[in-house]
């Protein structure tokens, strides 16, 4: 076995990490964890070090780790097909069976799912699609994509470009002028701009409005939007957000792509976020809870409308030139069908959904009243804490200061991972669905006492 000593060494020699300051990291400033293992809401580390993951690695592994369930389906298919193509009407027994179970947790206008590898590819196959689907229709002006500032839909070309957060566009030329973004339901940043939710939820409207109106709506193909927003900052929408914003949408003939990367399969104690909101999307966008992360697969979830003018597009200018080596791969998909079962055998949305709201409940309880916590906020199992310097005045923090950084710190010493969000000094939790209360009670206790060291 390797010393860790010489593991790190190689990582900084060798491993080019994602996210990460790089210089920082090759000069040994920034923290190396050599994860090992995981069970249930945990994982280890090779210093023998048990920390409880309230952020389910990067909100993915839903339904836990150390499912032997998965494990076996995945070694199965590897036995039996590691792989096969999923090209000109090839598939596998997986690969279709997953295909069904997902229409059949879908919104019953939805069609077909295409199988990505990633939310990111699977996001820039959605704007292909909505760019196919218009220029069928004979609109080819129709192109351009609406997303909100503080959305995310990954770090692709597009789809950094889509995701409106300027970490994901520093240094790259990035946004595309293909896509234009417009505001954030984010009321509790934004009450200057509004007396109650009701007004901001019309003033996002006024702003989608115009920014129609001066790009031109026959210019613009797609709005894009996570449910309830997740990287930008874990915020539900206000009430009444999704239906008005739909109602303008659909006066100007512009099609919604749903991305659920993160509330697809459960995370706010539904099955799909467009569910709980009421939103009837063209394209639902799918990735992490998908398979729970235990192997690499993401999915476009195509509605009846759009498949039909797909299918008419390849009768016109023959097969669809869109496809990944790895679409549907076998290992994914059986990885899929288990983690699907095992969602279902445990109910795990219904764990979602009530050690959810104990665990908000709990939150509330704990630091309700801080004078520098501004707000407490989550659906489901998908909750965060938001810090400020004054609590009356609504000032944030300066953001040298690094509050929330340092709260997140202050709680990874206390063995609980939580995760600083970008732009904010936001703390987010979206634990596995296994949580229990016991878990739950543990994180909120030694958040309470984090807050303490770093705020008093
Ligand atoms: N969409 C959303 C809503 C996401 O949260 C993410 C990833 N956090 C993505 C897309 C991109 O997914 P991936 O990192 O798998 O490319």
């Amino acid at each position: 076995m390797l010393h860790n000593d010489q593991l790190e060494q190689w990582d900084r020699e060798n491993f080019f990490h994602p996210s990460t300051h790089l210089a920082e990291f090759a000069r040994g400033n920034l923290p190396q964890r050599v994860v090992t293992g995981g069970s249930g809401c945990h994982i280890q580390d090779r210093n023998g070090n048990r920390l409880l993951d309230a952020f389910a690695g990067l909100y993915c592994v839903n339904v836990g780790y150390g499912r032997t369930e998965i494990a076996e389906a995945i070694a199965e298919q590897a036995h039996q097909l590691a792989y096969y193509h999923s090209y000109v009407g090839h598939g596998t027994e997986a690969s279709i069976t997953l295909a069904k179970m997902i229409l059949d947790r879908a919104p019953d206008h939805m069609s077909k799912v295409y199988f990505g590898l990633s939310g990111s590819d699977a996001n820039e196959t959605n704007i292909k699609l909505v760019w196919y689907f218009n220029n069928v229709l004979g609109q080819p002006a129709k192109k351009k994509i609406i997303s909100r500032w503080r959305g995310y839909h990954g770090s692709g070309l597009m789809t950094g470009s889509l995701t409106g957060l300027d970490l994901f566009h520093k240094k790259f030329d990035l946004p595309l002028t293909q896509v234009v973004h417009t505001e954030a339901p984010y009321y509790f940043r934004r009450r200057d701009l509004a007396q109650s939710e009701t007004d901001f939820v019309a003033h996002c409207v006024a702003e989608l409005e115009a920014l129609i109106e001066r790009e031109g709506a026959d210019t613009i193909a797609a709005f894009i939007g996570e449910p309830a927003l997740g990287t930008g900052g874990l915020v539900p929408p206000p009430a009444g957000y999704w239906p008005a914003i739909q109602a303008v949408l659909q006066k100007h003939d512009i099609l919604l792509i749903a991305d659920e990367v993160v509330t697809g399969f459960g995370r706010l104690g539904t099955m799909f976020g467009s569910e709980h909101y009421g939103i009837k999307p063209d394209i639902i966008t799918i990735a992490k809870g998908l398979t729970s992360a235990y192997a690499p697969l993401s999915g476009s979830i195509v509605s009846d409308k759009v498949w039909t003018v797909l299918e008419q597009g390849t009768d016109q200018f023959g097969s669809i030139g869109h496809g990944w080596t790895y679409s549907a791969h076998p290992i994914g998909a059986a990885a899929g069908v288990a983690n699907l079962k095992l969602i279902d055998d445990l109910d795990l949305i219904g764990n979602a959904r009530d050690t959810g709201a104990y665990f908000k409940d709990a939150l509330v309880s704990a630091l309700g009243d801080h004078p520098n916590v501004g707000d407490i906020r989550g659906e489901g199992l998908l909750c965060a804490v938001e810090f400020v310097e004054d609590r009356a005045d609504r000032t944030f923090f300066d953001p040298a200061r690094a509050v929330g950084a340092k709260v997140n710190a202050a709680l990874l010493n206390r063995r609980v991972i939580s995760r600083a969000m970008p732009q904010g000094d936001i703390l987010g939790f979206a634990p596995p669905f296994c949580l229990t209360r016991e878990e739950a009670d543990e994180v909120v206790g030694k958040l309470a006492d984090a807050v303490k060291e770093v705020l008093s």
